[in-house]
């Protein structure tokens, strides 16, 4: 028999995240954004539930290939756009949306042949200082973009620094709203946080919503309001057994380094999942942890394949007891994702990601 640990992707959740997302933001539509590998859950295993979006954004093209070769036939959107020359020729072969956010993409489209012209959002550096033209050379990017054959449309993109935060979107809107003025084109700004947040905008939802994380059941703003807030269900559910279980009295250590020593005659179970599958080492005594659905705690520190917990809450587990990492239990009980990476020092968006290979996984109904 392998390991007992697996992962399992919820369809059902991801529709119904995606559902919430769209009410949030009104009559906006939907970028999916499945960027890698789909926030660790597998462009394959989310494609069924998430077709319903209006498009699918990511950064790479072999994601993109993929999202194509599922069948998808409606809009992708590269949300970094090309990294070089030839990248134009995929996006003409399998018609691909693409981000334009410096002066080298347009150097590239201009010499680029091809008989379809393309559609592109133009990106505006309006505060996050990563990838965009500043707000004083949008106008003439864009200028310089609409006289190229190459071109078709051009959309209107930024994307926000603090939307999950006090910060908040309103300078960043601002200064967008009042640059693209007059300028035609579908205009998109939010990610998931200011969609949930902010969605009731209309300058704020823009024409696409691109939503990530909160697709996939974690909180953007986490722990100001948690998945029951923003009524999210998590799309992940890790799991895995006890495969072992020890009876410690006062004065017993538990682990490497000895962190953990019992104060009193304790049961600890022994968890087959550790740092090597994705749960986050800085989890210390203390993180929330489901053994057969009740709700307990991590005790000392997390090893490679193994981590330990306290069952004075569970007092029936024994081997082979189901132990939830996080996601929903047998029981229907819910740990939010957001809840480990927090005590490990993370966010959801971390240990999605980190999923270890290893795991295997699989999709539910
Ligand atoms: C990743 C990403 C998103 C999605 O962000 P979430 O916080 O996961 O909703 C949206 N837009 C861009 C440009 C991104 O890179």
């Amino acid at each position: 028999m392998p390991r007992p640990i697996s992962a399992t992707i919820h369809p059902a959740a991801l529709r119904h995240n995606l559902v919430r997302l769209r009410r949030a933001a009104g009559d906006a539509k939907v970028w999916a954004v499945v960027k890698a590998n789909a926030y660790g859950h597998g462009i394959e295993r989310v494609y069924e539930a998430m077709r319903g979006a209006d498009g699918f954004a990511l950064l790479d093209l072999q994601e993109a290939e993929r999202v194509r070769a599922l069948g998808w036939r409606g809009p992708i959107l590269l949300l970094e756009g090309v990294f070089e020359a030839r990248d134009l020729e995929l996006c003409s072969r399998l018609n691909l949306w693409h981000t334009v956010h410096c002066d080298e993409q347009i150097d590239m489209l201009a010499v680029h042949k091809t008989h379809a012209p393309h559609k592109v959002f133009l990106k505006m550096n309006s505060g996050m200082n990563r990838l965009g033209f500043a707000p004083q050379r949008y106008r003439s990017a864009w200028t310089r973009l609409d006289a190229l054959p190459q071109v078709d449309e051009i959309g209107l993109m930024t994307h926000f620094s603090d939307a999950d935060g006090d910060k908040g979107v309103a300078e960043q809107v601002r200064v967008f709203a009042e640059v693209t003025r007059d300028l035609p084109g579908e205009r998109t700004l939010a990610n998931s946080a200011a969609a949930l947040r902010f969605g009731s905008d209309a300058a704020v939802r823009g024409d696409w919503i691109r939503p990530g994380i909160a697709a996939y059941g974690s909180a953007p703003d986490y722990p100001v309001n948690d998945i029951a807030h923003w009524d999210l269900q998590p799309a992940m559910t890790l799991s895995s057994k006890l495969i072992g279980v020890q009876e410690l009295k006062a004065g017993d250590t538990v682990g490497y380094g000895s962190t953990y020593t019992a104060d009193a005659p304790i049961r600890i179970g022994i968890v087959a999942c550790g740092y090597a599958d994705g749960y986050p080492r800085h989890c210390s005594t203390g993180t929330p942890i489901l053994v057969d659905g009740v709700r307990t705690r991590l005790v000392a520190r997390v090893s490679m394949d193994m981590l330990t917990v306290d069952l004075t809450l569970v007092p029936q587990a024994r081997i082979g007891s189901e132990v939830t990492l996080w996601g929903r239990a047998a029981n229907g009980a819910v740990l939010a994702i957001d809840e480990p990476a927090k005590a490990g020092g993370t966010l959801g968006y971390e240990l999605m990601c980190a999923l270890a290979p290893r795991v295997p996984t699989s999709v539910d109904g």
